[in-house]
């Protein structure tokens, strides 16, 4: 049996980097994709050598088009066959209303949440498609729950992009349901990760806390749990499903 091949993309830190080392511990080979952030990549790549895995760390732009079909050409070399994407990297901006925001801040929301998201699902479907000639697999998609709670006075051009990353899961589920790829998502509510930073609050997830029915924050560590679960044999009859993992939220 070969070993499973997982490409996660935004893995160098927070989310990403928990759920590679979790599917290291698994057994799978992983590809820790980054856009920027070199050395937190190396150091989830080390941290899973270390520990006796199989891991790369490959640069790219999920926005960027070509720089996706490069990575998943890197993956296929130096992995071998993909079985599972999860299309972990978003970004978020500084919190404001939408009369503040503008176009080019639109755009580069939509850039990395929604089409980086679709164009790593078309290059994992080419790759994993029983109708393309693959063997099957799984994908996950990182929603939120503000897809379902809007954002208001924050970001709901985020909240937005991750309902369209909810629609997606529907429809690609059922689009391939029957090409042997599930398609999941998971809805973390708020994790105490780096992304609050760049929207210009880095205790945004202490400031919130007690509002959350549990009273705490989630950790990456939590939602990689449950990414793990929805790519796994167990989750087998489970497509186009969404896994909340808020403390209640
Ligand atoms: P994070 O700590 O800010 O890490 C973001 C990761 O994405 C980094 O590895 C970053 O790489 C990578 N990245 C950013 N833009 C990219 C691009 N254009 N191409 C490739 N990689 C890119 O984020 P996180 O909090 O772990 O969030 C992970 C996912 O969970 C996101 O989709 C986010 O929307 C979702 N989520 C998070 C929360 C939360 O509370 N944390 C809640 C709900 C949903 P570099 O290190 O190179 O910059």
């Amino acid at each position: 049996m070969h070993q499973p091949v997982i490409l996660i993309t935004g893995a160098s830190r927070g989310i990403g980097a928990a759920t590679a080392l979790l599917a290291a511990e698994r057994g799978c080979a992983v590809c820790v994709n980054y856009v920027r952030n070199r050395d937190a990549a190396e150091a989830v790549v080390n941290a899973i050598v270390v520990g006796g895995g199989k891991a790369i760390a490959v640069a790219a732009d999920v926005a960027v088009e070509s720089d996706v079909v490069k990575l998943f050409e890197t993956v296929d070399t130096k992995l071998g066959t993909l079985t599972a994407l999860v299309n972990n990297a978003g970004i978020l901006e500084t919190q404001m209303r939408l009369e503040q925001m503008d176009a080019a801040r639109l755009q580069r929301i939509f850039a990395t949440n929604v089409v980086g998201s679709f164009i790593c699902a078309r290059e994992a479907v080419k790759r994993m498609s029983t109708s393309l000639g693959g063997n099957g697999g799984a994908i996950v998609n990182l929603s939120s729950v503000a897809s379902r709670l809007g954002g208001a006075g924050e970001y709901i051009d985020y909240a937005s992009s991750k309902g369209a990353i909810d629609t997606m899961t529907i429809g690609l589920a059922k689009e391939l349901a029957d090409q042997g790829i599930r398609v999941n998502a998971v809805r973390p509510g708020v994790i105490y990760t780096d992304i609050h930073a760049s929207g210009g609050e880095a205790g945004r997830v202490d400031r919130v806390k007690d509002a959350i029915p549990m009273r705490r924050g989630g950790r990456a560590d939590e939602v990689a749990q449950a990414i793990m679960w929805l790519l796994s044999d167990q989750a087998s009859y489970s497509t186009g499903s969404f896994l909340d993992v808020a403390g209640g939220r």
